[in-house]
C-alpha cells in the first residue's frame, strides 16, 4: 500500500529542466512528491530543433491531458522537398512521412513541448541559473552545494541534464566511459527565413552528407541542419575549427549550402556536437538516478530521446509512488522496465549512423545503393525514408505502460 505520509515528505532534486526533468517533476508532483528542479539555464530556452513525439509516449501524454496541446503547437509540417547538388527537385514527400511519423505521432520545436510541460507545474520550484557543484550521499539524504546557492538536503537526485550530463559526471565518473560517439557530427543554427519557406523543408542528402533548410509554423526565422561524417575528429571546443571543416566538407554541394554557410558567423545559437549514445551498465548510484539522455541518449539519429525521456520520467515517478519513496526498489524496477526498450531504440541510432557512414565501403549492397542514388536518387532517398519508419514505429511501441495513479 501506497504511504502517502511518506511521500509528503520525500525531497527530490531534479537536474535539468528539459523534456526528462520537467516530466519527471509534473508526475512527482501529482503523486504528492516534493520536487525542486535546478537548470543551468537563466531561462526556458525557446524554440529550438523539432522534436517527435512517438508511439508508447503519446499514451503519457494523453495522460498528462496534454496532447491536444501538444498537437495545437506542433510544428504542422506541410512537407519535405528533397533536391539534388543543384537544388534541382528530386522529389517530395509529406511532411510526416518524411519525419517518420504515423498516426498520431507528433512533432514540436523541443523548447515549445518544455514551455507546455512546464505550464502543468506551476507550483513546483524551478531554480533557474544553477549548477549542482557537489552530492554527499548519507544513509538517509542527500546534501547538494550548488555553484551559487545555499547548500540543501534532499531524500534523492534525478540526473536529467542531458548527453553532457552534469550529475553523471560527479557521481558516475568521467562522460568518456560511457559515451559511444556514432562517427557522425550534428550541426544546426538559426538562419533568416530568405526562402520564404512556409511549414516545408528541403534537404539535400547522399550517404555521408546531409544538409536541410527548414521553417515551422510560428517560425518566423528557419533552421539550417548538417549531418556528416568527417574524415578526422573535429574539436567539439573549437567553433572557427568546426565551421571551417564544415565547409570543406560540404564542397561541390552548390544548392543553398555556400549561403547557408556565409550566415553561419552570424547565427545566435549555433549548434554543434558529435552525434553520441550513453550506454551505463546502471543508471542509479544508491540515492542518485539518472534518466533521459544523461542516463541513455539514443542520439538524434534513432529520432526516439524525447520520447525515451517521457517514458523514462513517467515511469521513474511511478514506480517511486508505489514503492512509497523506497528508492531501491523503485530504482531497480525503473530500470528493468526500460532496459530493454532503449536498446531497442538506440539501435535505431546506430542502424542509421551505419547507413550515413556505409560510403566507401567496399560491399555489394553499398555498391547497390550508390548505383540506385545516381540512377533515382529521389526513389532511392524515400524507400530509405519509409523503411526506417517501419523500424521507428515498431521501436517506439514496444513497451507497455503501467497504470500507476
Ligand atoms: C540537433 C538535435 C536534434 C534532435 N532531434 C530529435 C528528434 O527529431 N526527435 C527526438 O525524439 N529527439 C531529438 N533530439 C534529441 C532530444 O532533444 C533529446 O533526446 C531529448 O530532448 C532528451 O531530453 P532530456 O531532457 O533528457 O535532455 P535535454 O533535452 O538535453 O535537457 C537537459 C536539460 O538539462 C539542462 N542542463 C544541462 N546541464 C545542466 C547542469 N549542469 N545543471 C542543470 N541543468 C543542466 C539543459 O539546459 C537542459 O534544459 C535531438 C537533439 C538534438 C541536439
Amino acid at each position: 500500500m501506497t504511504n502517502y505520509d511518506v511521500i509528503k515528505d520525500t525531497r527530490i532534486l531534479i537536474s535539468g529542466a528539459g523534456v526528462a526533468g520537467l516530466t519527471t517533476a509534473y508526475w512527482l508532483k501529482q503523486y504528492g512528491f516534493s520536487p525542486t528542479i535546478i537548470e543551468r539555464a537563466s531561462a526556458l530556452p525557446t524554440g529550438g530543433y523539432k522534436i517527435d513525439v512517438r508511439g508508447s509516449a503519446l499514451q503519457v501524454l494523453r495522460k498528462m491531458g496534454i496532447y491536444n496541446a501538444v498537437a495545437t503547437a506542433g510544428t504542422d509540417m506541410q512537407g519535405a522537398i528533397l533536391v539534388d547538388k543543384k537544388g534541382r527537385t528530386i522529389g517530395k514527400m509529406s511532411g510526416d512521412a518524411f519525419g517518420h511519423r504515423t498516426g498520431d505521432d507528433l512533432e514540436i520545436l523541443r523548447g515549445n513541448l518544455c514551455q507546455i510541460l512546464m505550464d502543468q507545474i506551476p507550483d513546483v520550484e524551478i531554480i533557474f541559473g544553477d549548477n549542482i557543484q557537489n552530492i554527499s550521499q548519507y544513509t538517509d539524504k542527500v546534501e547538494v552545494t550548488f555553484q551559487k546557492n545555499k547548500s540543501r538536503e534532499f531524500d534523492f537526485v534525478v540526473g536529467a541534464d542531458g548527453l553532457h550530463s552534469n550529475t553523471r559526471q560527479i557521481v558516475f565518473g568521467d562522460e568518456a566511459q560511457f559515451s559511444h560517439e556514432l562517427g557522425l557530427y550534428l550541426c544546426v543554427y538559426t538562419v533568416p527565413n530568405y526562402l520564404n519557406l512556409d511549414r516545408l523543408e528541403m534537404q539535400y542528402s547522399e550517404l555521408g552528407r546531409v544538409a536541410a533548410i527548414w521553417s515551422s509554423r510560428g517560425e518566423s526565422t528557419a533552421k539550417a541542419c548538417f549531418g556528416f561524417t568527417a574524415p578526422t575528429k573535429i574539436d567539439l571546443n573549437d567553433r572557427v575549427q568546426q565551421q571551417q571543416d564544415l565547409k570543406k566538407i560540404y564542397e561541390g554541394i552548390d544548392w543553398e549550402v555556400p549561403r547557408l554557410f556565409q550566415l553561419m558567423p552570424d547565427s545566435p545559437d549555433f549548434y554543434f556536437d558529435a552525434a553520441a549514445q550513453i550506454h551505463m551498465d546502471q543508471w542509479h548510484n544508491n540515492r542518485v538516478v539518472l534518466l533521459g539522455d544523461a542516463a541513455y541518449c539514443a542520439s538524434p539519429m534513432s529520432g526516439q530521446g524525447t520520447s525515451l525521456a517521457i517514458i523514462g520520467a513517467y515511469i521513474l515517478a511511478g514506480e517511486l509512488a508505489v514503492a512509497s519513496g523506497n528508492h531501491q526498489v523503485a530504482f531497480n524496477e525503473y530500470e528493468l522496465q526500460m532496459r530493454h526498450f532503449v536498446k531497442l531504440n538506440q539501435a535505431l541510432g546506430i542502424t542509421a549512423a551505419n547507413t550515413m557512414k556505409s560510403q566507401g565501403k567496399n560491399n555489394f549492397i553499398i555498391w547497390v545503393l550508390m548505383k540506385l542514388m545516381r540512377m533515382m536518387p529521389g526513389s532511392l532517398i524515400k524507400f530509405i525514408i519509409n523503411l526506417s519508419t517501419k523500424r521507428i514505429n515498431q521501436a517506439a511501441n514496444a513497451i507497455v505502460l503501467k497504470n500507476y495513479k
